[in-house]
């Protein structure tokens, strides 16, 4: 899955949201995020977004990221 990550927070671009072929974005607290049990690991979000916000989980140190994430989108 794709993770939304710090940079997220408070950017007023919803890019990634229009790409997502499976409408998998949430609104957090204070940033979007990514449902990731709906991501389907395209990774068309990811060049989109201009505050480079979006990751793959399989980089290092995002299971912080990935928490919020799935909590986030778990609420809707
Ligand atoms: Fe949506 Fe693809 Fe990004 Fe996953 S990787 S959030 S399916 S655009």
């Amino acid at each position: 899955t794709y993770v939304v990550t710090e940079d997220c927070i408070k950017c007023k671009y919803t890019d990634c949201v229009e790409v997502c072929p499976v409408d998998c974005f949430y609104e957090g607290e204070n940033m979007l995020v990514i449902n990731p049990s709906e991501c389907i690991d395209c990774g068309v979000c990811e060049p989109e977004c201009p505050a480079e916000a979006i990751l793959p989980d399989t980089e290092d140190g995002l299971e912080k990221w990935l928490e919020l994430n799935t909590k986030y989108s778990a609420e809707w």
